[in-house]
């Protein structure tokens, strides 16, 4: 018996690995985080499979069902959203786990920052404008750490893709305008690869009134960076002076 961590990918069914919709496939028991995933993605389950949401039980209550399957002798799917790795509070699973003896899996998901990178067809990475991707969030019921405070990753100027922040776009906003400037451009997505994704491409200055316009409450990423704009060099990769062995 064994528990797969899942990442369900961004919201496209199509979207999750094909080791992970096998695992869906093969288990007794799938746990989705259902404020997220997109419920599509439980056609992938075999019709006697016992699904739960996850979305209103405790920690207490996800371990429960797990040491359910576990006496049943049948493989759980613990779906989540995105890349489990990232916000996905799957530690505090694991440990539970390892003091139980339950084996378990971690099967990596395409994370909502990657697939709103795509949707808006943007490198987060260009040469000469930064090779840095940070990914973070503003403080909400979690704390951040004193030395990850927004304000001194802006210091960097790299590509910051926010989670979980865009109720606080203005308190984004004010904190980054100082390092970023005001004409730095934002990009927000809602909904990343769902039917109903919206992309919002914008600047410091506006985007807190654009954000408002469409009534985004949550379920939305937020790029900032000069990337952004498309300014940039072109990459040494496939220039025809640079030796192969370099590509590597
Ligand atoms: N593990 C997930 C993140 C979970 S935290 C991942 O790798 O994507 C939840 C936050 O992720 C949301 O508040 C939002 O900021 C972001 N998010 C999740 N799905 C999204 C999507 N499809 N489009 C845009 N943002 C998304």
């Amino acid at each position: 018996m064994k528990v797969y961590f899942i990442g369900a990918g961004p919201g496209d069914p199509e979207l999750i690995t094909v080791k992970g919709k096998k695992a869906i496939e093969m288990s007794g028991y799938c746990i989705y985080a259902g404020s997220l995933v997109n419920p599509d993605i439980l056609k992938y389950c075999s019709k006697d499979t016992r699904v739960y949401d996850s979305a209103s039980m405790s920690l207490g209550e996800i371990i429960n069902i797990i040491e359910e399957a576990r006496d049943d002798n049948k493989d759980v799917a613990r779906v989540h959203t995105g890349d489990p790795s990232i916000y996905g509070a799957i530690q505090e699973q694991m440990s539970e786990l390892d003091k139980r003896g339950i084996d378990y899996e971690v099967i990596p998901g395409v994370s909502s920052f990657l697939a709103a990178a795509s949707a808006l067809k943007q490198e987060l990475t260009l040469p000469g404008v930064s090779q840095t991707v940070i990914i973070t969030r503003i403080e909400g019921r979690t704390p951040v750490p004193e030395t990850e405070g927004l304000e001194t990753l802006a210091k960097s100027k790299a590509t910051l893709c926010i989670f979980l922040s865009v109720s606080e776009i203005k308190k984004v906003v004010d904190i980054l305008e100082p390092a970023y400037g005001t004409n730095c451009p934002v990009a927000i997505v809602y909904k990343a690869s769902w039917k109903d994704e919206k992309v919002i491409i914008s600047n410091l200055s506006d985007v807190a009134d654009e954000i408002t316009r469409n009534d985004i409450k949550k379920t939305a990423i937020i790029i900032v960076g000069d990337v952004l704009s498309k300014n940039f060099e072109y990459s040494k990769l496939y220039d025809k002076h640079f030796k192969l062995s370099y590509r590597r």
